[in-house]
């Protein structure tokens, strides 16, 4: 099939904005063979492929575009998970437009290829996977979490031939992808999915274990020839502002984890309720908050989102501020909550307004208040999406040393202050996405192999301050 050069990339179906804020279906619907086919004809098949640059686990992206366009696909997922796990996950959540195709050369004159929705494709009409024959090692590590570090890192140490047991403290295993990222972004069957295959490279996975609780890290290192921890960052921050403790008044993640893990939306069927809020106001403007938001949407609420700097500034992904303004949630920027007002129960929340000032340690322009310009808005619920923190449970239980905000500490193979012990993903406070912390698990996976065959070298760079 021949194609015309197009300058633009090809559009992916989606649910309507008016159908879709009624269900938790996927918004996004998918490339079918032609619409694939033809987004893969647009890569010029560089010499110097700088796409490859943009992306943290070093896909062959062109050979993969080639063999979709060349229809054959088994073969582009084939070539997809040489260096990447969980291709169905990253071609719906991973913040393409920042890295593979940020880079891509066709961004310089018009769209750069669609090249996660093109991983996507090739993840979804995966027709069948071989195993391949592992020679096994007779070493033991234990993976603590199950997020997409600790799968990563996991199914790389599996593949190498050793035995691996992973540790998950939830009733269910994925971290924030089963329990943070809604199912109309990332459906569960594709993390059950993913995960199955993992588990079909001999990772044996024990749910309910939380490590520093049920199981001391000690009794792992006893047993266990090393340890990976991807414990992610699960600890909800909070404002500090008067009225945060009133009925009403919800983490992202609570309200979140209510929703995906415990089906609170389909209550009284199921155990979990939920408030049934006529407006909500959520506050902040990452991932999280934009899921809050069309969450909170998708249950009948009016919603606005509240973010104390401005449209350019907000780290959400562009693709789901877009969707969320298609649904009807309203921004209101440069904006931050100084009260939240009730009693016992919220009926509303007090804000300043801000404006802009010079640029801080991350690049981005300060918010500051405006004297005087308080206002109030009604609402009957207020959601908290502000960030995380790390969990202090397992730090505080052992002796690894930690540092800014309870991360863990690594040297550059990912190895904690116990040189048995390595970390990676959310938990190290590397920036919070799953890419990266794929990355993380596979770069630590490779260390922890060295390290079992006495290979990586001890310069003491683990321990130094
Ligand atoms: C709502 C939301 C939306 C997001 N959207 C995106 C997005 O669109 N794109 C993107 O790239 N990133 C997104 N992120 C960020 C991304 O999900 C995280 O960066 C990533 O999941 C971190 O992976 P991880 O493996 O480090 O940890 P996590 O995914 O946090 O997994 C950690 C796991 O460890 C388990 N655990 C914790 N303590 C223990 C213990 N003591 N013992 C045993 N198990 C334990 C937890 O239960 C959890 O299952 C989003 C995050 C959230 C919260
Ligand atoms: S940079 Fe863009 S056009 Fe070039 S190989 Fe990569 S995806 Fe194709």
């Amino acid at each position: 099939m021949q194609f015309k050069k197009n300058k633009m990339k090809t559009s992916m179906p989606q649910q309507k904005p008016e159908e879709r804020i009624k269900n938790f279906d996927e918004v996004n619907l998918g490339y079918d063979e032609k619409s694939a086919i033809k987004e893969a004809s647009r890569c010029l098949q560089c010499k110097k492929p700088v796409c490859i640059d943009g992306c943290p686990v070093k896909i062959n992206i062109p050979k993969f575009i080639k063999q979709i366009k060349d229809k054959k696909f088994n073969d582009a997922i084939k070539t997809i998970k040489e260096q990447n796990f969980l291709p169905k996950v990253c071609g719906r959540v991973c913040p393409q437009e920042t890295q593979c195709e940020e880079k891509c050369i066709l961004a310089k004159k018009k769209q750069a290829v669609a090249i996660g929705y093109l991983e996507r494709f090739a993840g979804d009409n995966e027709k069948s996977f071989d195993i391949p024959k592992i020679k096994k090692i007779s070493k033991k590590i234990a993976v603590v979490g199950s997020g997409p570090s600790s799968l990563t890192c996991a199914a790389k140490l599996a593949l190498m031939g050793h035995n691996v047991k992973l540790f998950e403290a939830l009733h269910k295993t994925g971290g924030v992808l089963r329990y943070g990222i809604p199912e109309f972004r990332l459906p569960k069957k594709i993390v059950d999915d993913e995960i199955n295959y993992i588990k079909k490279l001999g990772v044996e996975i024990e749910i309910n274990a939380v490590i520093g609780r049920t199981i001391s890290l000690d009794e792992l290192s006893n047993e266990y020839d090393a340890i990976f921890i991807g414990t992610g960052a699960g600890l909800p921050y909070f404002m500090h502002i008067p009225g945060e403790n009133l009925n009403g008044v919800y983490s992202a993640n609570e309200f979140l984890t209510r929703i995906n893990l415990m089906k609170a939306n389909e209550f009284p069927k199921t155990k979990t309720p939920i408030k049934k809020a006529k407006k909500t106001i959520v506050v902040g403007g990452g991932n999280v908050a934009i899921d809050a938001a069309r969450t909170a949407r998708r249950l009948g609420s009016d919603v606005t989102v509240v973010y104390r700097r401005s449209f350019d500034e907000m780290p959400g992904r562009i693709e789901e501020i877009e969707h969320a303004r298609e649904e009807g949630i309203n921004f209101l920027m440069l904006t931050n909550p100084t009260k939240i007002l009730g009693e016992k129960i919220v009926t509303g929340i007090e804000c300043q307004q801000m404006m802009l000032g010079e640029m801080d340690s991350s690049g981005r322009r300060t918010p500051l208040p405006i004297e005087d310009s308080e206002f109030s808005l009604e609402c009957d619920q207020v959601i908290i999406a502000i960030g995380q923190g790390i969990n202090p449970l397992l730090a505080r239980n052992s002796e690894l040393r930690t540092g800014m905000r309870g991360s863990i500490d690594v040297n550059e193979k990912y190895q904690t202050s116990n040189p048995k012990i390595f970390a990676g993903g959310d938990v190290i406070g590397q920036e919070a996405t799953v890419i990266k912390a794929m990355a993380d698990g596979k770069n630590a996976a490779s260390a922890i192999d060295a390290f079992l065959r006495g290979e990586l070298k001890d310069d003491g760079s683990n321990r130094a301050e």
